[in-house]
């Protein structure tokens, strides 16, 4: 589903690298979790995936998609095949709940009667049908995030990604996100989780990948994360 061989991501030419030769296979249906310190490179691997980002070298194929021969006007194509979260919702201020997830639907041309079929089922899935009037300032942050992902999977697409969606919640909020990705895999969907919090990894007990200093340094089934703690030494 997901393919990288020896990627390396530069930003400008003077900079160092933000990847350095990282190579990683995810299989459909897969549940990951990429872990490390802020800066390791994290965000810039999705973007990598999303097309956001090209990289300096290496290769990437995606659901069969080598990112060598795709032309411009098929990124857009690639993107409904990829869902995108981020920490801070993103989410359109000034329409409610069910209009901030129709409008994903509207931009590809999908009919009212579609639309009007397919939102209450996906506002289901993240546990949100009772809230489709709200405007997103009437929500908490966890449920913000749910919209979110709803807008993400309502085009279904084959991966969702998700970069540090729980970065800004608090536990019992960025557990209910996280059930809600859970229950996302379940149906099928293959999920890329970026997270800080030590406490939801070590739960999932998922595939881990750890990128440190640009590469990745372990990725292990079923892994535990515990970042140590600085070394101090005393005088
Ligand atoms: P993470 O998501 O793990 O915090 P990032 O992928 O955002 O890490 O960043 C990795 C490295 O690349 C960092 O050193 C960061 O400063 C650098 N970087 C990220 N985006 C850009 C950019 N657009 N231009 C220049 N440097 C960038
Ligand atoms: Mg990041």
């Amino acid at each position: 589903m997901i393919l990288l061989d020896r990627v390396t991501k530069t930003y400008g030419k003077t900079l160092g690298s933000a990847l350095d030769r990282v190579s990683l296979h995810v299989e459909p249906k897969e549940f990951v979790i990429v872990v490390g310190q802020s800066g390791a490179g994290k965000s810039t691997l999705l973007k990598l995936l999303t097309r956001e980002e090209r990289p300096s070298s290496g290769k990437i194929i995606v659901g069969g998609i080598d990112y060598d021969k795709l032309p411009d006007k098929d990124i857009p194509l690639l993107r409904r095949k990829i869902g995108v979260v981020f920490q801070d919702f993103k989410l359109l201020p000034n329409r409610t709940v069910f209009e901030n997830v129709a409008f994903a639907l509207e931009i590809v041309g999908v009919s009212t009667k579609e639309i009007n079929n397919t939102v209450p089922r996906v506002l289901e899935i993240v546990n949100l049908k009772d809230k489709a009037k709200r405007m997103p300032v009437e929500l908490s942050g966890g449920e913000r995030q749910r919209v979110a992902i709803a807008r993400a999977i309502v085009r279904q697409p084959k991966i969702l990604i998700a970069d540090e969606p729980t970065g800004n919640l608090d536990p019992k909020h960025a557990w209910d996100v996280i059930t809600v990705l859970e229950k996302i895999n379940r149906y099928g969907t293959t999920v890329l989780l970026t997270t800080h919090n030590q406490d939801i990894v070590n739960k999932l007990k998922r595939r881990v990948i750890t990128i440190k200093n640009c590469r990745v340094v372990s990725d292990r089934a079923n892994a535990q994360y515990n970042e140590k703690p600085p070394v101090v030494r005393s005088v």
